[in-house]
């Protein structure tokens, strides 16, 4: 087998022992992404040398941390010191960050090498990383298709074994849209799990940080690594941190899985429900009972979505006037033609459409009516799940309506692309937990994945990942690579 094609556990095992080098690994991977980055486009920016470099250093010590000399990239919106952040956006051109994120601090500890700087959607807004000001990266199972979003580089690029795992961000589903559609692994934590600090703010109150890796078992190990408190992020949990690679073989017998029955509605694609539907039957042979459960708010989760995140987003963004960081407009004639110029160059259309909505929505006389409302609709999708776990463990869905689609096919109609994650965005406004493993594919001869999506209650990791691992061990769709 190919060093490209490791698993992360495989590979920092190999290097733990010895019988591979970081050097080798990275090596490797370089020349993977060689031959088939200019197909797949999953990055921005690759640390060549510097890779080469922290590998070599990580070869001369003696190995400590979880994952001592192995390469994970990271998406475009997370600081490294020294390093350019994007967001890919045209607005951060030319910036580069001066300090770390707390989860670059862990990955370090934890003796990780990083390769380089995945693509996105501009500052995370989008649904299939076609918003990105800089290139569109292309699904390794389709390239005509999109890898999803807004982390469809660090899932494009896991899926096409260009690294052994990625770190992404999910705000409405970005972590595990992305990674069903290019069929990998994508865990989003519960909210405060892991530090956002170093994380560049899109919607402060959803966003979380995660892994996208080829199993649960990876997911589970970065997992470990990236959790904890940390007095850099005041919404930072303080909760022990269980190490949840304890838990992946305990199995399912005996536990409840609820099947939510306003997640199979009229409009999903058909082959998505059967494939679902399937994995959901394996469940019950692998003994565990399945429940109906009813998220009974489930129908305004996306518009209550696109008022909060977009509000919060409004205000995140304002601080990329062109005075402080990145791009600046050219011969300003004053300090205001300096603000709008610099925005109206820098940010592109979907970005520019949620800083207007989100300016509406907080307006005074609009308040109440928009973002007051939506603040309580959101107690309301909470309250569903917690009713809901009060009959199960965890829960079973569709991550996404549907496979990937075509490039360009949504990009005219924003109604449909914020579709596109109905099943995902209640998570985040419930501050929860979701995983997304593969779990068969569509469209025939053309293969495309499908996942599945397990949410778990407030700390639940240990849960959603018992569950994901027993699928994964019993049916095997992780193993199947796209051909390149
Ligand atoms: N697709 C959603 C949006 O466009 C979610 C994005 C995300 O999770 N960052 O806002």
């Amino acid at each position: 087998m190919s060093l490209h094609s490791l698993t992360l556990s495989q590979a920092a095992e190999a290097i733990r022992k010895k019988e591979i080098s970081s050097a080798e690994m990275v090596d490797a991977l370089l020349a993977r992404m060689e031959r088939v980055e200019p197909k797949v486009r999953a990055f921005l920016h690759i640390n060549t040398d510097d890779a080469r470099e922290q590998a070599r250093r990580r070869d001369s010590e003696s190995p400590q941390g979880a994952l001592h000399g192995v390469p994970v990239a990271l998406k475009d919106i997370l600081s490294v010191k020294g390093q350019p952040c994007t967001c890919a956006s045209k607005i951060l051109k030319g910036y580069v960050a001066p300090y770390d994120a707390t989860v670059v601090t862990r990955l370090r500890e934890a003796g990780a090498v990083l390769l380089g700087r995945a693509n996105m959607d501009e500052f995370a807004m989008g649904s299939s990383t076609e918003n990105s000001a800089y290139q569109a990266t292309r699904n390794p199972w389709d390239l005509e298709r999109i890898p999803g979003g807004s982390s469809g580089g660090s899932a494009a690029a896991v899926a096409a074994d260009e690294c052994l795992a990625a770190l992404g961000t999910d705000t409405g589903g970005s972590i595990r849209q992305p990674a069903a559609l290019c069929g990998c692994v994508g865990l989003k934590p519960t909210y405060g799990r892991v530090s956002r600090y170093g994380l560049v703010a899109f919607a402060s109150s959803l966003d979380q940080i995660g892994p996208l890796t080829k199993t649960v078992r990876d997911s589970a190990i970065l997992l470990n690594v990236l959790s904890g408190r940390d007095p850099r992020d005041s919404t930072s949990l303080p909760d022990p941190v269980p190490d949840c690679t304890q838990a992946l073989e305990k199995g399912v017998k005996g536990m409840k899985l609820g099947l939510p029955r306003e997640y199979f509605v009229k409009g999903m694609d058909p082959e998505v429900e059967r494939v679902v539907r399937a994995a959901v039957g394996e469940f019950t042979k692998m003994g565990a009972e399945i429940v109906e459960i009813s998220l009974p708010h489930t129908g305004h989760a996306v518009a209550t979505y696109y008022v909060i995140a977009t509000a919060e987003a409004s205000a995140n963004l304002a601080r990329f006037d062109g005075v402080r960081y990145g791009f600046r407009a050219k011969d300003p004639t004053g300090l205001l033609d300096l603000y709008g110029r610099t925005r109206a160059e820098g940010f592109g259309n979907e970005v520019k459409r949620r800083i207007i909505l989100g300016t509406y929505v907080l307006s005074s006389g609009y308040y109440d009516a928009y973002y007051l409302r939506a603040q309580k609709a959101r107690t309301l999708i909470r309250r569903d799940f917690e009713q809901a776990f009060q009959k199960c463990d965890a829960i079973l869905t569709p991550t996404s309506p549907t496979p990937a689609f075509k490039i360009g096919e949504k990009t005219t109609d924003p109604l449909q692309m914020y579709l596109a994650d109905i099943f995902t965005i209640a998570t985040n406004l419930a501050g929860i937990c979701g995983i997304s493993i593969p779990c068969g594919f569509a469209g025939g001869a053309n293969k495309l994945p499908v996942g599945l999506q397990i949410l778990g209650p407030s700390l639940g990791e240990e849960a959603i990942l018992r569950v994901a691992n027993a699928y994964e061990q019993n049916t095997g769709w992780h193993k199947e690579r796209p051909q390149l």
